[in-house]
């Protein structure tokens, strides 16, 4: 029978990426072997959780009184390793599905950066690209998986692949629910096949595993729920290894909170702080964040209304006994009992982070330069909390050296006169551009600071807040310069008045107005905003994430004191249909759109400067 149904198994190729992905795992991981136990386990682990939530809800479950566990064994003559647990199995779709193809969408970055980095890329990392199972394929080059869904009357199967290009599955009879996985390690790993290194190994990596876990007869782990401890039984280095275990980091993590609230709502929580952000920290605040416990017995591991999405990339456990054990998901995703123990957490991380700002500069700054893009979209987001946020934002100004961070309330402490009671910004790609841009002139004469912007995620935050401490928030391409008396310099009213009406001419449509300026020092011409619009970076930013937005027309202004504008005031004068003036007044105006990244005809741009330079130097 058995027999038969061998002679029946289908086989499967691996999708194109998922072959690359076993070539750079075998080739790349080799100095981390062990890895491989930490991912079954983990694997298992995950299986043994949603079968005892399932339980919780059908009856229809294979084996319901079959003891929840993972049992590995391991010969040391034959080098055969088996690890096999009592969780939730797979179906013939899972076997296809998740086995068979890239699980994660993370897994596609994961190869990128391997490719990138080949040298430095630590194997520990593999865990957090969803693609564990596969590191199999470092130690064993056959892999035998025998596995039977939880439910009653499910088929077993059993999936065989040697990590190459193909799988195959077949029909099995298999008693028990669950999943075995074994395989035979390659000669050069046999070292691993001994009792001895597997404990060892699964001391490190599989403390905090919440079933029991058997090596042979013996069960070696201590099934602890650790945040149930008082904060000072608990050692840090517990701590730490608790955080490797739930988030799959391999580093410690950046620091943490215990909670341990009694009353209206009673709930235990152990939150940490990740020290680096994933590669993706938008979409990696989608996956997994919280885990949550019910009474210490394990509901579900992306507990997604905990925690509102800026502070997503908290990892952690929050465990209540306010929940009744059989819940379900939709009951957590509306119960109010979820929205208390979310408001609580909320306050208590930004009391966290409040307190780090306060007396751990480099700690909080560490925190801002990871994940600060995600926290500041908490002020368009949390109502309740947008003030605290505020005041937790950070950015650099033309005030702090290149890396160094300010806040909004440093940044009043400086205000002098000048500043005219407001704080000023400027946004643009990155501060070396933002500094050269001339409407910073009138600033830097003046020494009013100015906010840098250049995080993507500020031009949805920043402009929102409108005002701190009373003093309105304003982009420098929009503020109301007040006029300098008695400048001797700048080309009197009739002279001015006709330079300009000449600009006007000559480039109609393409600009709202041409005026004056009073902000300009070094150069001659510059693009402002009118008040309604949004400044130049902002609206490029709304362009690339909409291609139907239109921007407003910009208001050119001309700096009547500069050399350039007077000679042309002196050309117009002489004749008013000369080609290089109305050249020269084209090319300061496509100039000013190339320094915003506006241009549109850089060709044309390019061909007139050619041109002048040819006049210039020839004799
Ligand atoms: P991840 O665990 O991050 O999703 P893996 O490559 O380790 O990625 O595993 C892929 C998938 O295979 C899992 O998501 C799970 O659905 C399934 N799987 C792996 N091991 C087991 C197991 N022991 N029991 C049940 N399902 C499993």
């Amino acid at each position: 029978m058995e027999q038969n149904k061998s002679m029946a198994a289908e086989k499967f190729e691996f999708k194109a990426e998922m072959k690359q992905l076993l070539q750079l795992i075998i080739h790349s991981l080799y100095t981390n072997p062990e890895i491989f136990l930490r991912e079954l386990v983990s694997n298992s682990s995950d299986a043994l959780n949603k079968v005892r939530f399932l339980k919780l809800t059908n009856p229809n479950i294979n084996d319901s009184d079959a003891e929840l566990s993972i049992k590995i064994n391991v010969n040391s003559e034959t080098q055969e390793f088996s690890i096999e647990d009592t969780g939730i199995g797979m179906a013939k779709e899972d076997l296809t599905g998740k086995l068979g193809t890239i699980a994660s969408s993370g897994t596609m970055e994961f190869i990128r950066q391997m490719k990138e980095n080949q040298q430095t890329l630590d194997a520990n990392m593999i865990g957090q690209f969803g693609v564990g199972f596969y590191s199999l394929f470092m130690v064993t080059d056959e892999v035998t998986v025998e596995t039977k869904y939880a439910e009653k009357d499910a088929q077993a199967y059993r999936w065989i692949s040697s990590g190459q290009d193909t799988f195959s599955i077949e029909e099995i009879d298999k008693e028990t629910r669950g999943t075995k996985i074994s395989f035979k390690l390659k000669e050069e790993y046999k070292d691993l096949a001994s009792d001895y290194r597997i404990k060892d190994i699964l001391q490190k990596y599989s403390n905090f595993v919440d079933f029991p876990l058997y090596v042979g007869e013996e069960k070696v782990n201590k099934v602890t729920a650790l945040w149930h401890k008082r904060k000072d039984d608990i050692q840090e280095e517990e701590l730490t290894d608790f955080y490797k275990f739930i988030s799959n980091d391999y580093q410690e993590p950046l620091g943490h909170l215990h909670l341990n609230i009694e009353g209206n709502i009673n709930f235990k929580a152990l939150l940490f702080v990740p020290k680096v952000a994933p590669p993706d920290v938008f979409k990696a605040s989608q996956d997994k964040s919280l885990q949550l416990y019910s009474s210490k017995v394990f509901i579900q591991d992306d507990a997604k209304n905990l925690l509102p999405d800026y502070l997503k990339f908290l990892k952690g456990v929050v465990d209540t006994e306010d929940l009744p054990l059989n819940v379900s998901r939709e009951v957590t995703q509306n119960s109010p009992v979820m929205a208390k123990i979310k408001n609580i957490l909320t306050g208590k991380i930004l009391g966290l982070l409040e307190d780090w700002a306060d007396k751990d500069k480099e700690k909080y700054e560490t925190f801002y330069n990871n994940f600060g893009s995600l926290f500041k979209t908490g002020v368009n987001a949390d109502f309740t909390n947008k003030d605290r946020i505020v005041e937790l934002l950070r950015f650099e100004s033309t005030k702090t050296e290149v890396g160094e961070l300010t806040s909004f309330n440093s940044y009043v402490a400086r205000m002098t006169e000048a500043n005219d009671n407001k704080v000023y910004y400027i946004s643009g790609n990155t501060r070396e551009s933002v500094e050269a841009n001339p409407n910073l002139e009138y600033f830097k004469k003046n020494k009013i600071e100015v906010i840098l912007l250049t995080d993507p995620a500020d031009i949805f935050t920043i402009p929102y807040i409108n005002e701190y401490d009373g003093k309105q928030i304003v982009s420098i391409d929009k503020a109301d310069i007040k006029k300098e008396e008695g400048n001797s310099d700048k080309l009197d009213e009739t002279k001015s008045n006709s330079i300009i009406d000449y600009f006007k001419e000559v480039l109609g449509e393409e600009v709202e107005d041409v005026v004056e300026s009073q902000r300009l020092v070094d150069s001659a011409v510059t693009l402002i905003v009118g008040k309604a619009g949004m400044d130049a970076h902002m609206e490029k930013m709304m362009q690339m994430l909409d291609k139907q937005f239109k921007g407003s027309k910009r208001i050119l202004e001309i700096n009547t004191s500069h050399k350039l504008i007077k000679n042309l005031s002196a050309l117009l004068e002489e004749n008013k249909e000369s080609d290089v003036l109305k050249e020269s007044v084209e090319q300061l105006y496509q100039g000013a759109l190339l320094i915003e990244g506006y241009i549109q005809k850089p060709t044309d741009f390019v061909k007139r400067m050619t041109e002048f330079m040819e006049k210039a130097t020839s004799k």
